[in-house]
């Protein structure tokens, strides 16, 4: 199994020795996609790939660290009115998370696939997408 979290911390100390734990205890393959931290905290946007009961004993032991743990769906948001099909996101995403229909030519958006690296934000000219975090 696997799932994408957002790990809110209240005190900078605790990502030190978090992602070592995951591993280590919980057999957890994590993969830090996004993180923010200062001296009084922050955030950080997790991949974890385990077994159904590591993931949740890894989540138990995460929020026992008084990190708050949010399951995310989705990493971003397209304003489908903005969005104008040109195509610009879909090169630039190495996720292969867009798409072009090969009959009517729209871009389609498999949010599944998308790792937030935020590289599509940047390439839409149109401004259509934004990150969620
Ligand atoms: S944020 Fe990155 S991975 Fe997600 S859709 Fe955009 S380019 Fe692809
Ligand atoms: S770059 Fe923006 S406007 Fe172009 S297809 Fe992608 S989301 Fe739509």
């Amino acid at each position: 199994m696997q799932g994408k979290f957002k790990l809110i911390f209240s005190e900078h100390d605790a990502q030190e020795s978090v992602t070592y734990v995951l591993v280590k205890k919980f057999q957890i393959e994590p993969n830090i996609l996004r993180a923010e931290m200062d001296d009084t905290g922050g955030l950080m946007v997790l991949n974890m790939i385990g077994t159904e009961e590591n993931l949740r004993d890894a989540i138990k032991y995460l929020e026992d660290q008084n990190i708050t743990v949010v399951k995310l769906s989705k990493h971003i948001q397209r304003d489908e009115e903005r969005c104008f099909d040109c195509g610009s996101c879909v090169s630039v995403c190495l996720s292969r998370a867009f798409s072009i229909d090969p009959v009517t030519w729209e871009v389609n958006l498999n949010y599944e696939k998308c790792v937030a690296c935020g590289s599509c934000l940047t390439a839409c000219p149109a401004h259509a997408i934004t990150l969620i975090l």
